[in-house]
């Protein structure tokens, strides 16, 4: 049982009977029919002209950054943003692209007025602004579909491009019951993780305009990360986008039913109101020691992440009957573990 994210997903029997079978060729001569049909596939699917598989999230961002914005340009993002802090400065290490961080609203959005604040003049003293960055969903928050229309017009009144890291994308349109291109609508790029909660063993997409995505394949051979049959995950990625995209609502109520409870047990503290997608915080208190629970539980064969808070997030493989077995060794546990 394994909490500690959604990343540990296995591929499902259908992916790999679809692994198993699937036609290939070299990709990097554009040969792979299995590839080429998920980059058309998820073109078409989420309304841009193009898209490139890539082989991981991170990848699939910093090509993103690179292809919107030249040596000495500016993003405008999060300080909690992905892209920012948690994909080793790529962005400034491999594209001189310099980040302009701005402090997130507990919600997960950015205000506009501190945007606009951020954005330079045209003078030869400042980096040039181009792109503005979002994430969504962000720590398990779902940005509200009237603030991503508020940040297109923002977008288009100063000139700049609109990325979406949408690595949970897919949680986001399921917590809010409408179609993904409600939300891709908004957006010149975005990026979806196939290797989270949809189960693909590995890789994520970046879709954009045809310009975009010719750029992008290319700075994505300079990184290596051309790859040649590659149709045996793109296979698995397609499964990913029409199948398990469809299931996510159940993870999101596991999510919720696992807030609830854990608020329950005394020296946990979740603020349930924040829990919309698949992603749950517990603060935890003083009078718990975190390295002795997690520790424990990895005994009992539960893994959680020792932080605090400590982050759960529900996946295909941990189900409603796990959660109640997580959620008994916790109270028993809880009374051993606390620091007397
Ligand atoms: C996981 C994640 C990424 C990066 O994906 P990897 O495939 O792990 O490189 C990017 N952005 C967000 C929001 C993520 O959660």
């Amino acid at each position: 049982m394994d909490f500690r994210s959604d990343t540990v997903t296995r591929p499902t029997q259908l992916m790999r009977d679809a692994m198993a079978s699937a036609p290939v060729g070299d990709d990097v001569y554009g040969d792979d029919p299995t590839v080429n049909d998920l980059e058309s596939y998820a073109a078409d699917r989420h309304g841009f002209e193009a898209a490139l598989f890539t082989t991981s999230g991170t990848q699939a961002n910093l090509l993103a950054l690179m292809a919107h914005c030249d040596r000495g340009d500016e993003y405008l993002c999060g300080q909690q943003a992905h892209n920012y802090k948690y994909e080793a400065g790529g962005a400034a290490v491999l594209g001189s692209i310099q980040p302009q961080p701005i402090e997130n609203n507990p919600d997960g959005t950015l205000c506009f007025e501190k945007l606009k604040a951020a954005i330079k003049p045209d003078d030869f003293h400042f980096a040039r602004t181009k792109l503005l960055s979002l994430e969504n969903t962000i720590n398990g928050k779902v940005l509200p579909l009237d603030y991503l229309a508020q940040a297109r017009q923002f977008c288009d009144q100063h000139k700049l491009s609109l990325h979406l890291d949408g690595a949970r994308v897919y949680n986001a349109s399921a917590a809010l019951n409408i179609d993904i291109n409600e939300i891709s609508q908004h957006f010149d790029s975005m990026t979806i993780c196939l290797s989270k909660g949809l189960c693909a063993p590995i890789g994520s997409l970046l879709l954009g305009s045809e310009a975009l995505i010719s750029k992008a394949r290319r700075i994505r051979k300079m990184l290596g990360g051309g790859m040649r049959q590659a149709g045996i995950l793109a296979a698995a990625g397609k499964i990913a986008l029409t199948e398990q995209t469809k299931r996510l609502a159940e993870d999101h109520y596991n999510a919720r039913y696992l807030a609830h409870q854990l608020d329950s047990i005394d020296g946990f503290n979740v603020n349930v109101d924040f829990v919309q997608t698949n992603i749950v915080f517990a603060k935890v208190d003083e009078r718990i020691d975190i390295d002795l629970l997690t520790k424990s539980l990895e005994a009992k064969g539960i893994l959680v992440s020792a932080s605090n808070p400590i982050r759960f997030v529900t996946h295909q493989d941990v189900t409603r009957d796990k959660i109640d077995v997580l959620l008994s060794e916790l109270k028993a546990m809880t009374l051993q573990s606390r620091k007397l």
